[in-house]
């Protein structure tokens, strides 16, 4: 896969190679072209998700109540232009591009602007740390979520050279 011409110059601006792509073996996901609010937070920031994956995320969410466990959201659809922000803030503080690229994807490999992945924390527990796998809330994903069609997208040691993220899941359209 090569680089869309409209990721180029804002790849170049960062200081992200293009090998990065190949090397990674990053995809280059399409950004979400409907979106629909999920959930909003106590200080008033709302949730996006794609229609599907939305009521995907609600049946999710209802079953895991009835078992006794709380599903939250600590982040959904975020534009291809907020990855772009929050590259660029840690850019600012001073780290590598190398070290970024680690936690955050380049702009347009996120999941994120899919619309269709979420970060999933349970009230209480840690959100968006590797210790969000010793919750009843990851077991409980780890048990149920396929039938929901969520995926955990980086298990541990993954293709992608990212970080272990127990929190981050995906919904895949199920196959026809
Ligand atoms: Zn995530």
């Amino acid at each position: 896969m090569n680089l869309p011409a409209h990721l180029q110059t804002i790849w170049q601006d960062l200081g992200i190679e293009p090998e990065v792509l190949q090397q990674k073996s990053l995809c280059v996901f399409d950004e979400a072209e409907e979106l629909v609010d999920v959930e909003t937070t106590f200080d008033g920031r709302v949730w996006q998700l794609t229609p599907a994956a939305a009521q995907a995320w609600q049946a999710m969410q209802a079953a895991a109540l009835t078992d006794g466990i709380e599903l939250k959201i600590a982040s959904a659809y975020r534009a291809s232009s907020r990855q772009v922000e929050l590259i660029q803030r840690k850019l600012d503080l001073g780290q590598s591009i190398n070290e970024i690229l680690q936690v955050l994807a380049p702009p347009g490999c996120s999941e994120h602007h899919t619309g269709r992945a979420l970060d999933i924390y349970q009230p209480g527990g840690p959100v968006v740390e590797e210790a969000f796998e010793t919750t009843t809330a990851f077991a409980w994903l780890q048990q149920y979520a396929k039938i929901y069609g969520f995926t955990l997208s980086f298990p541990r040691d993954n293709a992608f050279a990212y970080v272990y993220e127990p929190w981050h899941w995906c919904w895949h359209p199920p196959h026809p």
